[in-house]
């Protein structure tokens, strides 16, 4: 069935399913969802690379709580904003890092949070993941944010062959009409972590069980 199964009337069914799958968010995810605040989702995506979901969550609130413009970020007292990011290792360097590029964006960029990869990684601190992650969210609706989790599920469903995120990001695009593009983001990332794990994936409870190659 699978095999016969026309690529694109599989591609549609499986976004199709996905709409349907019950998934729950985490707190992180749910805040980032109803975000529109290109500055707040950046330093939200920025915490969560230097700790994880559970610690970024409470951390990007208390950080708003001082400020919620680069301008007024530059005006917090480091020493205040490490004391508020303490569960997190290394609180004092990313209190620094938090403030310096917000003096990046007020001073370099007109107070605004550059919308292309390019110019985001202009801020010394801002690496590739958080990068894409912002420019997915907030500036290219069409843009797919390839991680390990995206690479695997799509290499497991089987309507890709890859070995790298740029090589995966570069078949899906192609392959992956433009309007399926942020569920990837989403609705896939949320998939693959919740089934899709590397050991042990939960594939008799997966919603894409009846089109995925691995499941066989
Ligand atoms: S069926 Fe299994 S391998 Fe396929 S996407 Fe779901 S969890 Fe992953």
């Amino acid at each position: 069935m699978k095999e016969q199964m026309q690529l694109t009337q599989r591609i549609d069914e499986i976004f199709e399913s996905l709409k349907f799958a019950k998934m729950n968010k985490s707190r992180f995810e749910t805040f980032i969802e109803q975000q529109t605040d290109p500055y707040i989702i950046l330093l939200a995506y920025y915490i969560l690379s230097k700790s994880n979901e559970a610690q970024a969550y409470p951390a990007i609130l208390k950080v708003l709580q001082y400020a919620e413009n680069p301008a007024g970020m530059t005006e917090v007292e480091e020493e205040a904003l490490a004391e508020t990011l303490a569960p997190i290792s290394e609180s004092d360097m990313l209190a620094k890092q938090i403030i310096s590029i917000s003096k990046a964006i007020k001073e370099n960029f007109e107070g605004k949070v550059p919308n292309t990869k390019d110019n985001l990684l202009k801020i010394t601190e801002i690496d590739d993941n958080t990068a894409d992650l912002t420019v997915a969210k907030c500036f290219d609706k069409t843009k797919i944010y390839v991680d390990e989790k995206i690479q695997r599920v799509f290499n497991r469903i089987g309507i890709i062959k890859t070995n790298t995120p740029k090589e995966t990001e570069v078949q899906l695009s192609r392959i992956i009409p433009a309007k399926y593009h942020s569920d990837i983001n989403t609705k896939m990332q949320l998939l693959a972590k919740t089934f899709c794990a590397k050991e042990k994936p939960l594939c008799p409870f997966c919603p894409l069980n009846y089109y995925c190659d691995f499941s066989d």
